[in-house]
């Protein structure tokens, strides 16, 4: 009986065809009877001409596309909100997904192209102090397609072709790695969008054991490390999973990242007023890391409602940066991108969750 039951879920489930490899998705259609080029004319459909649907494919024939729609999901995000900054033009899309959960991604043009910063999971399980996207946990990970497809309905919605992917809204990508992977080797496929790996950017909490994964795969893509502290006890008091990996574990993986790669390492330090921004924690950085072949970029940390962190003073931001500087590390200040729309990380997801919410209430 259970088995009769797993099976008829089984087959209720339908196969996501956008996050199959060209390999994958060959083999499927020969599966099907199909001759194989009609794989290679549906993957440039969805990776390369970024098609929102099986009707805008005009080269497949109406049998087929039927077919492919019982047989296949189609995943294609909704956008349900987007606001556009007056100062630098970034844009933040609010995306519905199949099932109803919200993710959201930002659009940033720069002098070298523009970028897209996407979400990785529903929510997120690390728990940060000061981050928007894990107050209310982690809702569940997203599919290959998901994440291809906030940078395709982006692309799509700007006309513009986006060169930079970095993997740093809501969620943590070494939390979903499987996924993660798949991801990138869609998203640099040279019959699809082709984004260089150079151009991939992933930041992570820091979680050792898929970080030195990810070091043996020698991909060519930027590791970010979200440090934020710079002794454990400093992490602890921002990041809990600073609980189960000590600091030195995380540079240590760090630095086998770089003997992998060859890929410089970024580290990400946001500065909170009064707990990570004096000169000595300056200091303990530059203690930290010393050696190594890394950037450091400095972010005033965004305060969120939920939370009384305060971003250091400029005059602090200046200082730290300063002493880094002069022990010859490379540090810069983010730039603020789209101060006047939902800044910080999750606070579009979080406001419209109210929104939904007080609608349903009243
Ligand atoms: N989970 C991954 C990626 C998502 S967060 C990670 O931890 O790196 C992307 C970056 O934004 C991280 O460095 C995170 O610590 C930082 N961040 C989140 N909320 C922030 C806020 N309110 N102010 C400043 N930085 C924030």
């Amino acid at each position: 009986m259970d088995f009769l039951l797993q099976f008829w879920r089984c087959s209720l489930i339908k196969t996501d065809i956008k996050s199959l490899s060209l390999q994958e998705l060959k083999t499927e259609i020969e599966n099907m009877g199909e001759k194989a080029f009609r794989a290679k004319q549906l993957y440039e459909w969805m990776h390369k001409k970024l098609a929102r649907n099986y009707s805008e494919m005009s080269n497949i024939s109406s049998n087929l596309k039927e077919v492919l729609a019982q047989k296949f999901d189609y995943v294609s995000l909704k956008e349900a909100e987007v606001q556009t900054s007056k100062l630098d033009g970034t844009r933040k899309y609010l995306f519905e997904l199949s099932d109803g959960h919200f993710v959201e991604s930002v659009w940033m043009k720069y002098h070298h192209g523009n970028s897209v910063c996407i979400s990785s999971q529903v929510g997120c399980r690390m728990g940060c102090r000061f981050c928007a996207s894990t107050i209310d946990g982690l809702a569940r990970n997203l599919t290959p397609s998901e994440m291809l497809d906030q940078v395709y309905a982006i692309s799509r919605s700007t006309g513009e072709r986006v060169s930079n992917v970095v993997v740093m809204g809501t969620g943590e990508p070494l939390d979903n790695y499987e996924n993660l992977l798949k991801f990138i080797q869609l998203i640099t496929d040279e019959n699809g969008l082709h984004i260089s790996q150079r151009n991939i950017t992933v930041s992570t909490c820091g979680l050792v054991e898929p970080m030195r994964r990810l070091a043996d795969e020698k991909l060519q893509i930027t590791l970010a490390l979200s440090l934020h502290g710079s002794t454990q006890e400093k992490r602890k008091e921002l990041m809990p999973i600073a609980n189960q990996y000590d600091i030195h574990e995380v540079i240590a993986a760090c630095r086998y990242y770089f003997a992998q790669t060859g890929r410089r390492i970024t580290f990400e330090y946001s500065l909170v007023a009064g707990v990570n921004d004096t000169d000595e924690d300056a200091e303990n950085l530059c203690r930290l890391i010393d050696g190594m072949n890394c950037h450091i970029n400095l972010i005033p940390v965004n305060p969120i409602k939920e939370r009384d962190y305060r971003a250091s003073a400029r005059s602090d931001v200046l200082n730290f940066q300063n002493k880094l500087e002069s022990r010859h590390i490379n540090a810069t200040i983010r730039r603020e991108m789209g101060q006047d729309i939902d800044g910080a990380c999750g606070q579009l997801r979080r406001r419209y969750h109210g929104k939904e919410e007080s609608l349903g209430d009243g």
